[in-house]
């Protein structure tokens, strides 16, 4: 058994029922045997039994009343996973599905993740089993104040950054932002994806996905081929999925497909983005209204179907498995050439081996979402320095920093003897930084 085996199996044991966090383990760690076997002093370190297991984690409890005076509590969740090149730094999310095992799985992504950015900053994840879905705005305040009244006190803009994620957008975190103000008295950079008016970058809303396009056109520009013309399937209409096709729409993409979790829309003349952006971030509503809307489009209850539609370019945006091997098998029938994840973790393990076998361009989340966190490190910057960048700013570092992160996963896997297979590429980029940060800082 290799160290790298040894580590995952203890892992396995000592975690047991987290099925997200081993799914995550075992996609990282076994890409990284070849790391293991150039530096056999790794294995001395204990340095991956050290690297799988969070420095922190905090779990409580959240009180708050319903409007008709009812009272409810859920669990909070924050895990501090890795400090080695910068403080803990990953969003929050609220969703019912969210326990220990999903936070710490996404946690363990991020660590690498943020390393890939190039930007100081370690990895960390939150959130609670709080669904925001139908509750009104005082609900939602009322819950993310109890939140921040337990979050306060391990968090700070040089310890612990935590940012949004799912269910958690620009209105929790101007609730969230309040209160710590409130409680801690600071005026600070503690969380990202804040307001323009009290500290926010301008496209950080945008930077998740405008950046999974902007790697998806590199990995393209460098085969000779664009988004032009293109035909994208996007899953989800949240954060991420409404402006990775507003983005690709401006490079000449014809969107025809999105979902919300009861079922997808799919127009063959093209999404037209200001009708979902009306249905989903105003009036918070379902993406089923969309047909009701747009003559021609139709509507499929269930989302699974959406992976049957025939693509050019498939970029998943809404949550952790949502295609599975059968799915990836329909879109390699119907002929799509890149797949690029804009959620983290959205194809199963066996998913991406029908890529690769398939040779698609893959994509993984580590290196495709990226864009946010470092947009969001670049919202660290701001805070610090007391500066406001332009838009045109921040957009070109966002543009520079994706091309970077697709040359450096590139480079990695080229010098690892595994060109092509940006899953490997991602995971042994991003790790051997902090490896390389947590062997000079010794055995903490
Ligand atoms: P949002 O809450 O804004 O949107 C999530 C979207 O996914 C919604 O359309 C939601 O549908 C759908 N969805 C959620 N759960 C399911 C499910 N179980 N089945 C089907 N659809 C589902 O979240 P974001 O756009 O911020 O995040 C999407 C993904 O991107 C997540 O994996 C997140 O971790 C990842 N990500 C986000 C970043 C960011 O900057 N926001 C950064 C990096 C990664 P409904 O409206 O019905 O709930």
């Amino acid at each position: 058994m290799t160290y790298v085996e040894k580590v995952l199996k203890q892992l396995k044991e000592r975690n047991p029922g987290e099925k997200e966090f081993h799914q995550a383990a075992t996609e990282i760690l076994l890409t990284l045997e070849p790391v293991f076997d150039k530096h056999p002093e790794y294995e001395k370190a204990a340095l991956l039994e050290r690297f799988v297991e969070p420095e922190r984690v905090i779990l409580f409890r959240v009180p708050w009343i319903d409007d008709n005076g009812n009272v409810h509590v859920n669990k909070g969740y924050r895990v501090q996973f890795n400090s080695a090149i910068g403080p803990y730094k990953g969003g929050l999310r609220f969703h019912p599905s969210v326990n220990l095992s999903v936070i710490k799985f996404l946690g363990l992504e991020q660590i690498l993740k943020n390393s890939l950015t190039g930007q100081p900053i370690g990895g960390g994840k939150g959130g609670s089993d709080f669904d925001p879905k139908g509750k009104s705005d005082r609900e939602i305040m009322a819950f993310c104040q109890s939140f921040m009244t337990e979050l306060y006190r391990h968090i700070g803009p040089d310890t612990d950054v935590p940012a949004g994620d799912i269910g958690v957008g620009g209105r929790e975190i101007g609730y969230l932002f309040g209160q710590y103000k409130r409680i801690h008295d600071e005026h600070t950079g503690v969380l990202t994806g804040r307001g323009l008016s009290y500290g926010g970058s301008l496209i950080r809303k945008e930077a998740t996905g405008y950046g999974l396009v902007y790697i998806t056109e590199e990995a393209m520009r460098l085969r000779g081929d664009s988004f032009e013309g293109k035909t994208v399937i996007i899953s989800g209409s949240g954060n991420v999925a409404i402006y990775a096709c507003e983005k690709a729409q401006s490079l000449g993409a014809k969107v025809v497909a999105m979902y919300d979790s009861d079922g997808y829309i799919y127009d063959k003349n093209g999404i037209q983005l200001e009708v979902v952006r009306k249905i989903k971030e105003e009036e918070r509503g379902r993406i089923k209204e969309y047909a009701a809307r747009v003559p021609g489009s139709v509507y499929t209850p269930g989302c699974k179907g959406i992976w049957t539609i025939p693509c050019d370019v498939a970029l998943p945006c809404a949550t952790q498995n949502e295609i599975d091997a059968k799915d990836a098998e329909s879109l390699v029938k119907n002929g799509v050439k890149y797949v690029a994840e804009g959620a983290n973790m959205p194809s199963t393990l066996e998913a991406i081996d029908t890529f690769k076998r398939a040779g698609i361009i893959f994509l993984p989340a580590k290196a495709a979402n990226a864009g946010g966190v470092a947009t969001s490190a670049l919202e660290m910057a701001q805070s610090s320095g007391r500066l406001f960048w332009s838009s045109a700013e921040v957009d070109q570092k966002l543009k520079d920093i994706m091309i970077g992160i697709y040359h450096n996963i590139d480079a990695a896997a080229k010098k690892y003897g595994f060109d092509g297979d940006y899953v490997m590429g991602a995971n042994i980029a991003g790790f051997e930084k902090v490896a390389d940060a947590m062997m000079a800082q010794g055995i903490v």
